[in-house]
């Protein structure tokens, strides 16, 4: 299977030149030619499968013509086992009522969904070189709103050839996120504070990967870009699985019947993994809709509700700070699937954005898309009241970003009355955000000025679940990285790391 840019400004490559890349060099991003389908007699086959297995057949539609079998066998599962992920069923699903259930998408190394992929995407890439001959070092930048930069520096800490740079928005991301990536060992691992936001972080990661001059004074000195960012396919393709696995399971618990359609809610910043929901769709997993839930940077509810993406706003900062983005890079896939992949429209959209910062849809287009994405969004108190609510009513502790899930899902209900079976992605560890989740659950000041590792232990009383291992002991590892640049500063950053 080849794959072509949502531009058309590139011939169609394979798969490990795609993923390898990271993004078009010109600008556009790289998808398959072809979606691939399943039928419902083979989903029925597939009942039965682990996650692992199941990984294993999805990745192939993707991979077999540059993999062999047994290559992706063996990364699906050395990413996917009980080692790695700290439940056997690695994106278990919780019943909250008749209709309503959780996908935990948080059992992996670091807490949040992002591992799920960055467990692959590492072992696909360290392929790819092999398969491309490259013999430069691949330096992976990434920009990361909190989590995606500690799943990556896990995913690729001490992979050979490669070297991992973290742009995180210094300051804004929760006090476990910043210790879980400067604490992080390896030799190839580089964590970088930028005086900006996340979109800063992403525009300067993307104005690099598009600066031929840079890019060629680096692979004189022996390097060459990819990116671990949801705008490389190779980050989004490992999370259509566990839509299917979610659906296999239901179909498994007698929950529902083959062909039934489902639900899929999923809190949403950079479009990457509600994208991965919409492939499995396309792909033939029955599902009706999907709802994309926004923090009060609702720039993607605005969108689906006016068909106007207008980024001239303030990006604020949030209790989910991983959806605190304006940009949302993969609504450009998007765009090109839903135009029946018109490229011109793409290019044209995309020059708006760039000159404007606006982008304005036709009313046919608009019409097209609310038939399957219903948007909706959650003040910061609404989310606060929705982990409180949600805790009372099913004992059932969420994160802030679930919590935003929860709450628009609630919203649709209200509005819809909607008898369909739906499942809400849980995004990250309610002990990744102890201090919010906790200032939602007991009295304000018993939670002020407090550590973050004594608060770790008051949620794990409170709730009577315990730490996550991997966070246990982050107050016993030393900090490593200590880095803080200006955002015009990331050339200069990078040269100072590579000492180059
Ligand atoms: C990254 C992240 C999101 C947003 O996912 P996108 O793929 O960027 O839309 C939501 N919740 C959490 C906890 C995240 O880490």
């Amino acid at each position: 299977m080849k794959y072509i840019s949502t531009r058309g400004n590139i011939h169609p490559v394979s798969s490990v030149e795609a993923i390898k890349m990271g993004m078009v060099p010109q600008g556009g991003l790289f998808l398959p030619e072809e979606i691939p389908t399943i039928s419902l007699q083979q989903l029925q086959q597939w009942k039965n499968l682990s996650y692992s297995q199941l990984a294993n057949n999805i990745f192939s539609l993707f991979l077999k013509d540059d993999f062999s079998e047994n290559e992706i066998s063996s990364i699906t599962r050395n990413a996917y086992n009980r080692e790695v992920f700290d439940s056997d069923e690695i994106t278990p699903l919780k019943q909250l009522d008749n209709q309503l259930y959780i996908m935990e998408l948080f059992h992996g190394p670091t807490g949040a969904f992002k591992d799920i992929a960055l467990q692959a995407l590492p072992q696909i890439l360290s392929g790819a070189l092999e398969k491309l001959s490259i013999t430069n070092q691949l330096l992976i930048l990434v920009a990361t709103s909190g989590d995606t930069g500690k799943a990556a520096l896990e995913g690729f800490k001490n992979v050979p050839g490669t070297q991992i740079v973290v742009y995180y928005p210094f300051q804004k991301v929760s006090k476990i996120q910043e210790l879980q990536m400067l604490t992080t060992e390896g030799d190839n691992t580089h964590v970088i504070g930028i005086r900006g936001n996340f979109d800063d972080c992403q525009n300067a990661v993307k104005e690099i990967f598009s600066d031929n001059q840079f890019c060629r004074y680096l692979l004189e000195e022996g390097y060459e870009f990819s990116s671990a960012n949801s705008i490389n396919w190779g980050r989004l393709f490992p999370q259509i699985v566990y839509y299917f696995y979610a659906y296999l399971s239901l179909l498994k618990k007698r929950q529902i019947e083959l062909s039934e359609k489902i639900n899929f809610t999923v809190p949403t910043g950079n479009f990457g993994n509600i994208l991965a929901a919409w492939y499995a769709r396309q792909m033939g997993l029955p599902v009706d809709k999907l709802i994309c839930a926004s923090n009060i940077n609702k720039i993607l509810t605005d969108f689906f509700q006016n068909g106007v993406y207008d980024r001239n706003r303030p990006l604020v900062s949030t209790i989910s700070p991983s959806m605190d983005i304006l940009i949302s890079s993969n609504l450009e896939r998007f765009l090109f699937e839903i135009t029946d992949r018109n490229e011109a429209a793409i290019n044209y959209w995309m020059k708006d954005l760039r000159e404007k910062g606006i982008f304005e849809l036709e009313r046919n287009l608009k019409n097209k898309i609310e038939e399957i994405i219903f948007a909706g969004y959650a003040s910061e108190k609404e989310t606060m009241d929705t982990i409180q609510k949600i805790y009372k009513r099913y004992q059932y502790l969420v994160d802030p970003h679930t919590a935003v899930g929860l709450k628009v899902y609630n919203d649709f209900q209200n509005l819809y009355k909607d008898q369909t079976k739906t499942v809400v992605d849980a995004t990250a560890s309610p002990f990744k955000f102890n201090q919010s989740v906790l200032t939602a659950l007991i009295d304000e000041n018993n939670v002020k000025n407090k550590g973050e590792l004594i608060l770790l232990q008051e949620l794990s009383n409170y709730s009577g679940l315990s730490i996550p291992n991997n966070l246990k002991d982050l107050n016993e590892k030393k900090i490593k990285h200590n880095l803080v640049y200006d955002k015009k500063e990331v050339r200069k950053s990078l040269q100072d790391i590579l000492e180059i």
